[in-house]
């Protein structure tokens, strides 16, 4: 009886937002995030990955480097770098990160022009790459809410790291998360951010990049409109636009991913699971 009431007790309380699940789900994978415990000495450094700065976040008094691990990671041993201010020290925490095999995925685009871009399309490509670079690796210093909101209420495919073939041509793997929703299904803001990028551009469609701080990074695509501005301020739950069919699409849904230290991870690893 006794046992039964504490065992509904910590359910509940695990289910409290922002309480207990401040971090995000742990997995060494290609694709994953690695949580890396921090003494108190160490807590105080920069930490980085591959020449890009890490999100140090607090559990329950316990600092840890939230690591987002590429997909194109090699499984094997690999390290963080911290660098205390003030000093010369450098720390070295190193962790090992596992192999994950991604399915494939074929997909048919009706619009060839998405799948081959003219001539004329290139110019307009690059540019907007340079511009998505740019976003992704923006860093700013304040400290990002962990405990994501679902952006929309859909069905999420778990199509995140699949290797795609679009109309028999390979492409590059699938970094984000699609969730399959109607046109003008309104989408929220996982947590506080500022809008750092928007704008229509040739794969993406309609898209917005939010900064959470510390160089966590989400970003909607395929958005049918766009309800905010490149500096705007948005807080948790805010719509920022709708679930369209923008871009290089099969259908209405929306494509969304999360960025840590540069690297695109699976999106489910934020979402608790409910
Ligand atoms: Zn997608």
């Amino acid at each position: 009886m006794f046992r039964n009431f504490s065992i509904l007790l910590v359910l509940g309380l695990s289910l409290l937002p922002g309480i207990l699940q401040a971090l995000p789900v742990e997995s060494r994978v290609p694709g994953g995030i690695a949580l890396i415990p921090l003494d108190d000495k160490a807590a105080k450094a920069t930490f980085t990955f591959n020449k890009k700065r890490v999100l140090i976040s607090q559990e329950r008094g316990q600092s840890y480097a939230v690591v987002g691990l590429p997909l194109s990671l090699s499984p094997g041993e690999h390290y963080i770098s911290g660098k205390i201010k003030g000093s010369n020290a450098h720390i070295k925490k190193f962790f090992n990160v596992k192999d994950k095999q991604y399915t494939t995925q074929r997909i048919n685009i009706k619009n060839k022009r998405k799948v081959n871009p003219y001539k004329k399309d290139m110019k307009r490509i690059s540019a907007e790459s340079k511009r998505k670079r740019k976003a992704a690796s923006h860093w700013d210093d304040s400290s990002p809410d962990l405990n994501f909101l679902t952006p929309v209420k859909g069905i999420m495919t778990g199509s995140y790291g699949k290797r795609r073939i679009f109309n028999g041509q390979a492409r590059r793997p699938h970094s984000g998360m699609d969730i399959a929703a109607d046109k003008g299904v309104e989408v929220a803001s996982p947590a506080d951010g500022v809008v750092i990028e928007s704008g229509d551009f040739f794969f993406s469609g309609n898209i917005v990049y939010l900064q959470h701080g510390q160089g966590l990074i989400t970003l909607f695509a395929h958005l049918d409109s766009i309800h905010v501005d490149v500096g705007d301020r948005v807080s948790k739950g805010q719509v920022i636009g709708t679930v369209g069919a923008t871009g290089r699409v099969t259908g209405p849904h929306l494509h969304w991913s999360v960025g840590l230290n540069g690297s695109w991870v699976d999106p489910a690893l934020f979402i608790s699971p409910e």
